[in-house]
């Protein structure tokens, strides 16, 4: 785009967070300073509208608070003590300390730790990758979010890639799985409200109050982590009354009569028992789905952290095919687009995957902390080098983060725009650009549009792109393979070089011309009206036998987490209560804008949602201070009291520094570090705490 007048320049780009919307925005630039940045009004998707965390992006941009310039640590660890140096300086040390650290231990000794800071694909983890490989470093498996919910539904319809999120306009029942779509899916919303107001009925099924369930038709809540019971309960009422779809089941399911006899062990009583829900709802509720066209299951995020996850997404994604759902527009499954993306775009030419020798060490980021204080570890982490993430607030068992960043023969450098937690501990703070400040190219993991993002004005002070650290590090190094020193827009290219049809059409220059571009889908996208997944079996498979063949059940089926009351009752007898850390995603995005006084302010103080019928019997107060605390670590925050959870459970924020928190700790101070049964993810919402009233009184946050 790129349109002068009268000396102002409007530069296309695109929010660069961890949220499936991936808004597309026009920043107004004169001379080299953005002085607006607003939603591309254009955007089939986005139409214009940013979200409360980024409409003043800008102020972001220009914080007095960003990090401009290499730091050197200066005082101890934590103390955020730094002294200003040159690049050259800081390039120098961190190669040498790297190349010590290579030589003394081996290049797996080396932890790149990096997540969703960006989800560019340049920034995100391309150079970087590319660098790390070269080094020979040990891979971190990035599982904190998306993938355990991929694994349980790719189990069963083959991909995570169902309806196209614009068909819920035409369903008629719409249940919201897990997922505060207000919030964290904004523009997922207006398609759902258009539904609604042309009479759908929209469910949501939440163990949390949440705006979406306050604006829904009908609030179904379970006891976190038990969503597969409910499933299958549904699955078990729908047989027995002969409401499945029983042609499409013959000729496009695998396993149906397994499935039969599983279900008998889940008839509605004893999924209830298992829910917590009533029978009647769960009879409701299955026999609405199952008789309401089009009916349309749209899963994300709330239940990805739990043991129980990839089962639970397995056991859900059974439900459309046994009602034959995916026969018509409207009905199915909504999880990811992410996958149409990856299809389409050249991910491989862009990551290089194949630079990582096979075999090398992976360290599991949920398990950071475990990593870094493991003295059996061999060998032992030596360096670690953060971008893109946040893990000292963000990461589960804090405290165990913490004690590990503390280590005084752990070199850390951090790529930052702010001085976060992380960065506290760091030897060496780097300076990072913005998203105005350097190129990028999005995919979106909630529609179907790519999106160019350029460079609206030059980076401020010394700031760098992580693509430019990683080739100005490579260098440093000695290494100069041509494909350490790609340049940005060469590396966009190399992405769009495909030539899958869903790219038909989108190449650099279109998106330098316009900003975005759809994907070249099919019309009338019905993926399995008349089957066809992309299964081993070419079903949806109720069976599976690669997941038997993995050891794991073939059926779905429902096994409590090992921290819950129903999988460890003698500890949950210490700690009774439940605890959900949802995000605090209307001002935060996960850790960032944690710092941001504006952001601070609008979002108050973190509180603790505890249910009358829990606060009681502890004596406890709506507004007064209490300690939340296992065996992990405590929180003190302000209780408030009410049904916006239910009895058994209590919630607070997570996306808090623990820097900024009262008491001086956030919700990952309490968080599991384990992994999910299938081992693909992680079990942080299955923590177990207990409650007490601290003397001293808070005022109670108003109702989000
Ligand atoms: S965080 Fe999400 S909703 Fe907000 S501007 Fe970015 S992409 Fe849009």
């Amino acid at each position: 785009m790129g349109n002068a007048t009268l000396g102002t320049t409007v530069i296309p780009g695109a929010c660069p967070h961890d949220c499936p919307d991936r808004c597309a925005w026009l920043v107004t630039v004169e001379g080299n300073r953005a002085v607006k940045l607003a939603g591309d009004p254009d955007h089939p998707f986005t139409r214009g509208t940013l979200c409360a965390k980024v409409n003043h992006y800008l102020d972001r941009v220009y914080s007095p608070d960003r990090v401009l310039h290499p730091l050197r640590r200066t005082g101890a660890k934590g103390a955020g003590a730094f002294e200003r140096v040159s690049w050259d300086d800081a390039l120098h040390e961190i190669a040498t300390r790297l190349r010590q650290v290579i030589a003394r231990y081996g290049p797996t000794a080396i932890l790149p730790y990096s997540f969703s800071g960006t989800q560019g694909q340049l920034q995100s983890d391309t150079m970087s990758g590319r660098f790390f490989s070269r080094l020979g470093a040990t891979r971190l498996e990035r599982t904190v979010c998306g993938s355990t919910g991929s694994a349980g539904v790719e189990a069963t319809i083959g991909t995570t890639v169902g309806m196209l999120p614009e068909d819920l306009a035409l369903s008629r029942l719409i249940i919201l799985w897990g997922t505060n779509t207000i919030v964290t899916n904004l523009h997922l919303w207006p398609i759902i409200r258009q539904a609604q107001a042309a009479g759908a009925r929209v469910v949501v099924v939440d163990p949390l109050t949440t705006r979406t369930a306050a604006a829904a038709d009908w609030h179904v809540r379970p006891m976190p982590g038990t969503d597969a019971a409910l499933a299958l309960g549904m699955m078990a009422v729908i047989v027995a009354e002969g409401l499945h779809d029983a042609a499409y089941v013959t000729e496009h399911t695998l396993g149906f009569d397994a499935l039969k006899d599983r279900l008998a062990e889940y008839r509605p009583e004893r999924a209830a028992a298992l829910t917590g829900l009533a029978t009647e709802e769960i009879i409701r509720l299955a026999r609405a789905y199952a008789t309401t066209r089009p009916a349309a299951i749209r899963v994300l995020i709330g239940m990805e952290h739990h043991a129980t996850a990839e089962m639970s997404f397995r056991a859900i994604s059974c439900l459309p095919a046994l009602i034959g759902a995916w026969r018509e527009r409207g009905g199915g499954l909504l999880h990811h687009t992410m996958a149409l993306h990856g299809q389409a775009l050249n991910g491989r030419a862009l990551r290089m995957p194949e630079l990582a020798a096979p075999g090398t060490r992976a360290v599991n980021m949920m398990r950071l902390g475990q990593a870094l204080t493991d003295p059996t570890l061999d060998p032992p982490i030596g360096a670690l080098f953060v971008y893109n993430s946040n893990p000292a607030t963000t990461t589960p068992n804090q405290n165990l983060v913490l004690r590990g960043l503390r280590r005084d023969d752990l070199f850390t450098v951090v790529h930052e725009q702010f001085l976060t937690d992380t960065a506290r501990y760091a030897d060496y703070v780097l300076p990072s650009t913005t998203e105005v400040e350097h190129w990028d190219l999005f995919t979106s993991w909630g529609h179907t549009y790519v999106t160019l993002n350029r460079p609206a004005i030059a980076p401020l002070g010394e700031a760098i792109s992580p693509t430019e650290l990683f080739r100005r590090l490579a260098a440093r190094m000695g290494l100069d393979e041509p494909y350490l020193r790609e340049s940005d827009e060469d590396l966009i290219k190399t992405a769009l070089r495909s030539d899958h049809p869903y790219l038909r059409g989108v190449d650099f220059e279109r998106l330098l011309a316009t900003g975005w571009a759809p994907l070249d889908l099919p019309q009338d996208w019905l993926p399995y009206a008349t089957g066809q997944f992309p299964t081993p079996s070419g079903k949806c498979e109720f069976s599976s036998a690669a997941l038997a063949a993995r050891g794991i059940d073939p059926l779905p089926t429902y096994l409590p987490a090992d921290e819950s009351p129903a999988g460890d009752p003698e500890r949950a007898a210490r700690y009774p209560l439940t605890l959900l850390t949802p995000k605090s995603a209307l001002h935060f995005l996960n850790s960032s804008y944690g710092n941001s006084p504006r952001h601070l302010a609008a979002e108050r103080a973190p509180c603790l949602d505890i249910h009358p019928a829990d606060a009681a019997p502890r004596g406890i107060a709506a507004g007064e201070r209490v300690r939340v605390w296992n065996d992990r670590g405590a929180v003190e925050l302000p209780a408030r009291v009410g049904d916006r959870v239910r009895p058994g459970v209590v919630a607070m924020p997570s996306g808090w520094w623990a820097s900024l928190s009262p008491g001086g700790s956030s919700a990952n101070a309490l968080t599991p570090d384990g992994m999910t049964l299938w081992g693909g993810g992680g079990d942080f919402h299955d923590a177990l705490v207990e409650v007490e009233r601290v003397s001293g009184a808070a005022p109670a946050p108003e109702p989000e």
